[in-house]
């Protein structure tokens, strides 16, 4: 027994560690918030966590592009195009699916429940209207500058140029302002009411463009994906590019074999430092709770049942074995809030633990990580419909066929960072005339609902992987560099 129990944690090493520094950060983490820290303690405390951030990054951008490139270049054009083909369908398809999981959640649940009879009404302060956003989603899959798409993506700002007045005040007193004011009048208090007349300003926005930080991780992989299949079919020609990146995509994987085992460690102060920071859980308002509950559920109900038994209809190969292979993946997941990071531990694990085709996971992960994030899109449909309910605002059938389809735009236009659902949700919200500043009832639970839906996220991706294996294992001739990988570790 005893020799067996050590061969299970020298296999299983770093899972085991991942699982320990979890539990570690969250114990420290609420320990360490009794003993109320300054700011600038907290900032110095969760210094190992950013360095876990900052290396994950670091990988991003030579493991998208190489894998890309060397994955699709190494495939005939007619084998490159039909997984092309169906690992988009499959993502658009399992994304959709998520979207009416979340809406059958929130309607069964309601979280957002009664409220008093209030108009949802565009409040004064759009960010960015749906066409807008939209535009910028089209417009960061063609990058005008590769170098700037590295680290910045394009996205337009709406700013207040102007306020007019409105044309007549017809409208009705209860509207308009009723102004109040104490005066000192012979050194007595007096309090004066009055009617305000004034018709209040309407507030003009104009679009302008911007960028806003963070990779245009969509515009590398369009980028790239075009450049491998013309290297393809480029032959001998465009050998000499194809092998270069094949060597940087294994360079790439040996840096992250190495780097995985500062994660664990990372991971204890990233945990606790996300919980030092986080507000008071208590003063989290019931309806808030509802709505967090809801959107796990909507999660759990999506990648414990819906997609494992995609998974083994199609591949009739047990789910459960294929998501341990991934565990260590959706750890990283949860503690990085970000399915980008995580792409290099996502690569790590399907290939040594679950053995799927590198030349597969080259292309489906990268475009997956950027395209498919059935966690968002779930959560964008159930926040929306939520922020509707909480408004007293009754949506009808076509509205909520406009909340699925931009909730699935939407979340494929996120990037693979914390929160960035958040961002994207003023689409779904303003395609129904929803009110975007409601996103704020939400903020208070986003940072850890984040952590859940990036976690699905990525198991989305992996599951697609394997299910791409399996469907298109006979277009491959078996891959001979298979046998350099080095034995499962984790
Ligand atoms: N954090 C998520 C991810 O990286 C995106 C989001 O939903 O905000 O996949």
């Amino acid at each position: 027994i005893l020799a067996r129990g050590r061969d299970v944690c020298k296999r299983n090493g770093l899972l085991i560690l991942s699982v320990l520094s979890v539990t570690v950060g969250c114990l420290l983490g609420f320990f360490l918030r009794t003993q109320r820290l300054s700011p600038q303690e907290i900032s110095y405390f969760q210094f190992p966590g950013e360095l876990l951030m900052r290396m994950l990054k670091m990988l991003i951008l030579p493991l998208v592009v190489s894998s890309l490139i060397s994955g699709l270049a190494s495939l005939d054009a007619k084998t490159s195009s039909r997984l092309g083909v169906l690992t988009v369908a499959y993502y658009l398809w399992t994304t959709f699916v998520a979207v009416i999981v979340g809406i059958v959640m929130v309607s069964i649940i309601h979280p957002g429940g009664a409220a008093q009879k209030e108009e949802a009404e565009q409040s004064g302060k759009p960010i960015m209207s749906s066409a807008d956003a939209l535009l910028d989603l089209i417009r960061n899959m063609f990058p005008a500058n590769l170098v700037e798409a590295a680290f910045k993506q394009y996205r337009t700002k709406t700013t207040p140029v102007a306020k007019a007045p409105k044309a007549a005040p017809e409208a009705a007193p209860s509207q308009r302002g009723l102004i109040y004011e104490v005066q000192e009048e012979n050194g007595s208090h007096v309090q004066h009411f009055a009617l305000d007349l004034t018709p209040p300003p309407e507030v003009i926005y104009k679009s302008e463009p911007g960028t806003s930080d963070g990779m245009n991780v969509l515009g590398i992989v369009m980028f790239s994906a075009t450049m491998g299949i013309m290297l393809g079919r480029m032959g001998e020609s465009g050998a000499p590019l194809v092998s270069f990146c094949q060597c940087l995509n294994e360079c790439v994987m040996k840096i992250v074999a190495v780097a995985v085992w500062y994660f664990p460690f990372g991971i204890v102060f990233l945990i606790a430092g996300k919980i030092l920071e986080m507000d008071d859980p208590t003063a989290v308002g019931q309806k808030l709770g509802f709505y967090a509950v809801t959107v796990v559920c909507g999660l759990v109900v999506h990648g414990l049942l819906i997609l494992p038994l995609l998974y083994f209809s199609i591949t009739r190969k047990n789910p459960l074995v294929f998501i341990r292979g991934v565990l260590q993946a959706l750890l990283i997941a949860l503690a990085t809030s970000s399915s980008s990071a995580t792409l290099p531990i996502t690569f790590k694990c399907l290939l040594e633990n679950n053995h799927i085709d590198r030349r597969i996971a080259r292309v489906v992960l990268p475009v997956g990580a950027t395209i498919n994030m059935d966690g968002t899109a779930l959560y964008e449909a159930v926040a929306a419909i939520f922020i509707a309910q909480v408004n007293n605002y009754e949506l009808d059938f076509g509205q909520i066929v406009t909340i699925s389809i931009t909730a699935t735009a939407a979340s494929i236009g996120a990037a693979g960072i914390p929160q960035a659902g958040l961002v994207t949700m003023v689409i779904v919200l303003t395609s129904v005339g929803l009110p975007t500043d409601d996103i704020t009832l939400i903020i208070a639970v986003d940072w850890a609902l984040d952590r859940f839906r990036t976690m699905i996220n990525v198991l989305g991706d992996a599951l697609a992987a394997g299910i791409m294996a399996h469907i298109c294992r006979k277009d491959f001739a078996p891959d001979t560099d298979t046998e350099k990988l080095p034995p499962c570790e984790t």
